[in-house]
């Protein structure tokens, strides 16, 4: 499964966040023989269209979609260099598919902060100069292979190409995602800073209604995702029913607690999107990626029905609401029978019909 890589500099509050993701870990629920490994925490991806198809259906259980975080161990200035976790750190970093980076805003005299003061702007900086180091390294040590292999004809002059565009925009210092560089044919070099971003400014509890506040935060990282959220007060949200827990955020301002927001923004940023299936035994979000055509979908399911895929009897989620069964969708013409080449919209409630 991918997974979403939680970096930051030390005493941000990745700690106290991450236990509370796992606080939420679906693994231990929904699949107990699952091996559970410490450093990651695998939580629900949040979506109300489940409850709804369970009771159009009278399903017995409801099976979310899941997003994978991993806690990898903080990053310090001088990363890039080996210093203290680096290279562990930077191990760890190339194997997640995204990057969520937590960035402390909140003020507190009794956290210290590593550069003495609290500063969101200059603490992304650091984090991303040594992302960007660190690829720069990489690019370093390949491009001189890239070349000889390249005139040994054994690589594609448009490998060494793309080497040497990523490693320009590095040495201006933007990020290759941010660049827009297509790093797919040097994708065995991992470089990190080609992985989708994502920031979650970790705020003290008064600053979460201040709009302002977050829209600044908001610019300093370009165009990637922002989450604004309070680590201890999702902490506290984990200890609660769900009544009370949307109590307390709403005495804060705030619609939907932070860590649903993560999951939420954490998945679309993977790239991936759900497909619903509803039965009298299950209501569930399968995770496919954006784009797949029907039968990859069926795959995710089991490889057979993609094997044996004959179509797909898909009804758009409103549809079926609007309608209240599926015999009245039918009916009312709202079910479509889509072929091998449909792609997979989101919302797509789906049966398919396959050989075996
Ligand atoms: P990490 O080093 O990034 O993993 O940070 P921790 O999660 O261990 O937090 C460092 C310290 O900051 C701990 O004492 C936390 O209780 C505290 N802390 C974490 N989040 C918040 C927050 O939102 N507000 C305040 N005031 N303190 C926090």
């Amino acid at each position: 499964a991918l997974t979403i890589g939680i970096v930051g500099l030390p005493n941000v509050g990745k700690s106290t966040m991450f236990n509370a993701l796992t606080r939420n870990n679906v693994l231990a629920a929904n699949y107990p023989f699952a091996t559970i490994e410490p450093n990651v925490g695998v939580v629900p991806l949040p979506d109300p269209r489940l409850k709804v198809l369970a009771e159009i259906f009278g399903s017995e259980k409801i099976l979310p979609a899941t997003v994978s975080f991993v806690d990898i161990a903080g990053i310090v200035r001088g990363a890039s260099e080996g210093e203290g976790l680096g290279n562990k750190f930077l191990a760890n970093i190339r194997e997640a598919d995204a990057i969520c980076q937590v960035i402390r805003a909140f003020d507190d005299p009794d956290v210290v902060h590593v550069d003495g003061k609290v500063s969101p702007s200059s603490d992304i900086e650091t984090i991303n100069t040594e992302l960007i180091l660190a690829d720069l390294q990489t690019l370093e040590k390949a491009v001189p292979r890239l070349t000889k292999e390249v005139s040994g004809k054994k690589v594609d002059k448009s490998v060494l190409d793309a080497a040497l565009e990523a490693q320009k925009v590095l040495e201006e210092g933007t990020t290759l995602f941010a660049a827009g560089v297509d790093v797919e044919p040097i994708r065995e070099l991992g470089l990190m800073t080609a992985k989708p971003f994502l920031y979650v400014f970790n705020l003290d509890e008064d600053q979460l209604g201040d709009k302002e506040l977050q829209a600044q935060l908001a610019d300093l990282v370009g165009g990637a995702d922002a989450i604004f959220l309070n680590a201890k007060l999702e902490m506290d949200l984990t200890e609660l029913d769900e009544d009370e827990a949307a109590e307390l955020l709403e005495s804060y301002g705030v619609e939907e607690s932070g860590l649903d927001q993560l999951a939420r923004k954490g998945f679309h940023a993977l790239g991936l999107q759900t497909y619903l299936t509803a039965g009298p035994k299950e209501s569930r979000a399968w995770t496919i990626h954006k784009g797949w055509t029907a039968p990859q979908a069926a795959g995710v399911i089991h490889t057979d029905f993609q094997k044996g895929f004959i179509k797909a009897e898909v009804i758009s989620f409103d549809d079926l609401v609007a309608t209240g069964s599926v015999a009245e969708a039918r009916a009312a013409g709202k079910a479509r029978m889509e072929g091998k080449d449909y792609v997979m919209a989101d919302g797509d409630v789906v049966e398919f019909r396959f050989n075996v």
